[in-house]
């Protein structure tokens, strides 16, 4: 954490308060800056306390903002973020905790841990920093890379269908699905600032783009493309958040889909309270697995 940290509840934090003083090691015009900016953009709208927050990343350039935001944070391993991020908010459900990563880590190496996430439901707030690339490692195609894509990996054409991360969210039961652009930081700020405060599993895609190694998703090829969602659309309609999720011109931006169910910690601490007011104690409920 930073040694500025302000830790004075009457006093307004500011941008400083949530930057460490580590600088990034990103890429000039890579698309994470964005991100990070409206990630302390979010937190400085929700006034969250620092020491009251975890953030977790997995592997990738994506995954390294933890570094870069002065609250706790995790590294984790490749594709683990979310098992992780899980562990934190279950072993002390008072805290924030907000997870990152990348396309690669996020819709690949840890796609099985997706759909568990999402039925799980625990209060999470998870960021994909999605450039459709896998940077870190020098420009191979990732499971949001389009059919045809070139790269070094597949040097003839990517020959898989694209994986669209809105869709899964939706078909898989995320409560709070939304889609973000890193060029529009206030506008992503407010979004990850709604995640946050959704009491529920909150997954949100950003296009990202990696300039160093995608020639084909860049800033331009979203800024002409990305629109908000039509005003008339019910966040809680979940068959028409699937029909705008799966267009790609344009490409919609803003909280498609939002509902309230019961968070796994919730449940968790229901069973507890159930046990305890039976007098049945940890070893007892033991013996059942000897
Ligand atoms: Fe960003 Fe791409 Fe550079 Fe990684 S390789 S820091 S994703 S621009």
């Amino acid at each position: 954490m930073s040694d500025n940290l302000n830790t004075d509840p009457q006093v307004e934090r500011g941008a400083k308060d949530y930057r460490t003083d580590l600088k990034p090691i990103w890429c000039a015009g890579c698309g994470d800056y964005g991100v990070v900016n409206a990630v302390v953009k979010a937190f400085m709208k929700l006034q969250i306390d620092p020491e009251k927050t975890v953030m977790v990343g997995g592997i990738g350039c994506s995954s390294r903002l933890p570094l870069f935001v002065a609250t706790y944070g995790f590294h984790g391993v490749h594709g683990r973020t979310l098992p992780i991020a899980t562990g934190v908010k279950v072993a002390r459900p008072e805290l924030t905790v907000v997870a990152v990563s990348g396309d690669g880590d996020g819709y690949s190496i840890g796609a099985g841990h997706l759909p568990h996430a999402c039925r799980r439901n625990a209060n999470i707030t998870y960021i994909v920093m999605d450039n459709a690339i896998y940077g870190l490692t020098k420009g191979q195609t990732s499971p949001t890379s389009a059919r045809n894509f070139l790269t070094k990996s597949t040097p003839e054409g990517a020959l898989e269908n694209p994986v669209e991360p809105l869709s899964l969210a939706l078909v898989m039961g995320a409560t709070f699905v939304a889609r973000g652009f890193s060029s529009r930081p206030n506008e992503l700020a407010d979004m990850i600032a709604e995640g946050i405060d959704h009491k529920g599993f909150s997954w949100i895609d950003v296009f990202s783009p990696c300039p160093t190694f995608n020639r084909v998703n860049t800033f331009d090829f979203y800024k002409e493309r990305v629109q908000p969602l039509p005003d008339d659309h019910d966040r809680t309609d979940k068959l028409h958040a699937l029909s705008l999720a799966d267009v790609e011109d344009p490409y919609y931006l803003g909280v498609f889909y939002k509902v309230d169910k019961p968070t796994f910690e919730e449940g968790i601490d229901e069973r507890v309270k159930e046990h305890t007011a039976q007098g049945v104690t940890l070893d007892k409920l033991l013996t059942r697995y000897a």
